[in-house]
């Protein structure tokens, strides 16, 4: 079982090569997480479900591994296809906008969506991975880095923020082929250019801003980290300097991973990542997914519709994660079918009994090997499902099994669920505990105004108990109330 080959994808190199961990037959992978700022699309899942996938494969063949997926809570900002974001931080946006309004702050914005994230994770029986790094954990390890670039000369620090200057690594672009300075330049069509910057495509790493809701103490001054910093610095801390296998979705490509590795490799003098791994979009209707369009899916929006959790983890990864995938009901209806048909395979499986031979032979055990074989030839999820499909479909053509048979379609669908994880969820029913755990909604002004006049009164017929119940009840849903020597009461959010 040990010495077969792991070939995927390498968007360095822009081949299929084999997979090889420095240290033999111990992956270390890195696989970028959400901004937490919304609750992960369906195509956010596609990308966090091939890193599965890969992990998934490792084990089969043996191998140990070490997995860390980031989550990001800070430093994201809106116009993030160019390699210097501009716009606002994706959190602080999200608090100031209708959905933001039942949060009291960011961080319980940010705390809110990432438990969410977690338990989307769950109901689609992503495997768990070793660790599970915050930007917001790591900023010193981001300032630590800073002012190493700084004294190498591979970042600079100007009245706005600090700097990773491109030129000083020629080899900037190498990933994804962009090298072309001047598109870079015109990439920052809406946004001013920073004037302090040496070259107008250098990216931050530090953004100086007093006013950043999130903000730390730095050698600059009050601010906050950039985005790319922070999965080179948790990619390190967990992993080491040089890392087996890097992923995320097509659009990190550029700028965030051609980032981390200027970043990185400047910082050690050594290869980030010796394979990355780039999971093409998923579209809906062939189209990408936008809100405005409404065809816009988020995981808990099709599982609260009754889509059930391993049909839906099925059909996202129903097409091979090289190619984008067009998502339609139709996709998600064959789905269902299949996870279905697994259903019934495993209760035969269960209720096998009596005597006689194995009826399946060797077919279930060679259907196995071929989907594991698929799998490791660049995750071809497409030939590995219809292998496990194929077996399923030789158990349900039975009525009922003898113990023999039963214990071989039992092994079958054990595997193929370790492999694929669409047979059995590893996660007895989720609790919708984010649901439950939902901040109560911020008290809104017309309240908080009937209150302090209520009080008023209160104070005013020398009710003094009620009017301190009321200030009670006013603090409890976050709201300070400050007392004016003219008899005039104001009042914040806390
Ligand atoms: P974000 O929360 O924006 O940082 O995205 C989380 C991950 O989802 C990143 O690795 C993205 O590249 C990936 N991603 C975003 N949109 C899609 C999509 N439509 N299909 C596949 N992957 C996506
Ligand atoms: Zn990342």
């Amino acid at each position: 079982m040990s010495d077969r080959p792991f070939r995927l994808h390498d968007t360095l190199t822009g081949k299929v090569k084999e997979l090889i961990p420095l240290e033999p037959r111990h992956l270390k992978f890195y696989s970028c997480g959400p901004t937490v700022y919304s609750y992960a699309h369906i195509g956010n899942f596609r990308s966090f479900l091939t890193a599965d996938l890969v992990v998934r494969t490792a084990k089969a063949i043996g191998w140990d591994v070490t997995w860390v997926s980031n989550i990001t809570d800070v430093g994201h900002l809106t116009m993030d296809d160019m390699a210097d974001a501009g716009g606002e931080d994706k959190l602080e946006g999200a608090l100031r906008s209708k959905e933001g309004e039942r949060f009291h702050n960011v961080w319980e914005l940010a705390e809110y969506y990432a438990a969410a994230y977690l338990e989307d994770w769950q109901r689609l029986n992503l495997t768990e991975p070793d660790i599970r790094p915050k930007a917001t954990q790591h900023v010193r390890e981001q300032i630590l880095a800073a002012e190493s670039l700084i004294k190498s000369g591979h970042a600079y620090e100007t009245s706005s923020g600090v700097y990773f200057s491109v030129e000083s690594r020629p080899d900037y672009g190498k990933l994804s082929g962009n090298t072309d300075r001047e598109s870079l330049i015109r990439g920052a069509r809406d946004v001013v250019t920073d004037e302090t910057k040496r070259d107008p495509a250098d990216f931050a790493i530090w953004k100086k801003d007093e006013k950043h809701l999130m903000q730390w103490f730095s050698p600059y001054g009050w601010g906050f980290p950039g985005w790319h910093i922070e999965c080179s610095v948790m990619a390190r801390a967990y992993l080491g300097d040089t890392l087996d296998l890097h992923s995320g979705g097509e659009d990190n490509i550029f700028p965030h991973h051609e980032c981390e590795i200027a970043q990185s490799e400047a910082l050690t003098g050594k290869p980030f990542a010796n394979h990355w791994l780039h999971t093409r979009f998923l579209l809906v209707n062939g189209e990408k997914m936008s809100k405005s369009k409404g065809n816009f899916f988020t995981v808990r929006d099709l599982l609260s519709q009754g889509t059930h959790p391993l049909a839906l983890r099925y059909a996202l990864i129903s097409g091979v994660y090289s190619k984008q995938l067009n998502f339609t009901l139709q996709t998600l209806e064959d789905a269902k079918r299949h996870v279905q048909r697994f259903e019934k395979a495993l209760q035969l499986a269960e209720s096998a009994q009596g005597d006689g031979p194995n009826v399946f032979g060797d077919s279930l055990d060679d259907l196995y090997d071929q989907a594991l074989e698929a799998m490791l030839n660049d995750l071809n999820t497409a030939v590995a499902l219809a292998k496990s499909i194929e077996g399923a479909k030789q158990i349900t053509k039975e009525s009922e099994l003898n113990a023999a048979s039963g214990e071989a379609a039992a092994r079958f669908l054990d595997q193929i669920n370790r492999l694929l994880g669409i047979v059995n969820s590893d996660y007895e029913a989720v609790a919708v505990k984010v649901e439950e755990a939902k901040p109560e909604p911020k008290a809104d002004a017309a309240w908080v105004e009937a209150k302090i006049a209520e009080r008023a009164a209160a104070k005013k017929a020398k009710d003094f108990a009620l009017a301190d119940a009321i200030r009670k009840e006013v603090t409890e849903a976050g709201v300070v109330l400050q007392d004016h020597p003219d008899g005039t009461t104001t009042w914040s959010v806390d």
